[in-house]
């Protein structure tokens, strides 16, 4: 987890690649069923130029669906999701179904001045001043009852600053998770 612009996708791409796990996106999923123009796609798209969260639900479906196929043995990554305790409390309920269980949380995290400044040069469709503000006013908001509930849960929770250089901060996340 970690801010818009944090560097989620850079670095969990990377650790994906480095552990040979597959990664799952659920913006770059939401975005590639808006360019289909999929119903899902459709309901997400208002929610997502707003810099607002995409129901539960419908996010729940996208895990879901994921993990009701996901084989890889090694495990796999799971990248901006989830976000709020009921998508939490909705991945515990999953992880039961499947029987796989979670290693741990990377918190990555970037001071709000980084990330204006970050996306502002990025150029995606949600990636305008106002929608920025949102996303990041919706992050704040959300992001320490979850951490609080995985911390409860007994989840090894890993922090690493996300600024500076990006084999550094890799290095960091590797280190921190003991791999
Ligand atoms: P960023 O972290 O930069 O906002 P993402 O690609 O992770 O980029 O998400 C883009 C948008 O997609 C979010 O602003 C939100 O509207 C939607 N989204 C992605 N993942 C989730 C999620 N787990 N719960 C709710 N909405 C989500």
């Amino acid at each position: 987890m970690g801010p818009p612009g944090a560097g989620k996708g850079t670095q969990g791409e990377l650790l994906a690649r480095r552990l040979e796990i597959p990664r799952y996106s659920t913006g770059d999923i939401l975005r590639q069923a808006l360019r289909d123009g999929t119903p899902m796609g459709l309901e997400a798209k208002r929610y997502m130029r707003a810099g607002e969260l995409v129901p539960d639900g419908v996010i729940l479906g996208i895990v879901g669906e994921i993990l009701a196929h996901e084989d890889s043995d090694a495990g796999f990554l799971l990248d901006g999701f989830p976000r709020t305790v009921a998508q939490a409390e909705g991945l515990r309920r999953l992880l039961l179904e499947t029987g796989d269980d979670l290693d741990a949380i990377v918190d990555l995290s970037v001071p709000d001045a980084e990330i204006m400044k970050r996306l502002s040069t990025r150029g995606r469709k949600d990636d305008l001043q106002e929608t920025i503000r949102r996303r990041l006013e919706v992050y704040g908001a959300k992001k320490k009852p979850l951490l609080d509930w995985y911390e409860n849960s007994g989840v090894k929770v890993v922090s690493v600053q996300g600024v500076g250089d990006i084999d550094h901060i890799q290095a960091d996340i590797l280190e921190q998770l003991a791999l």
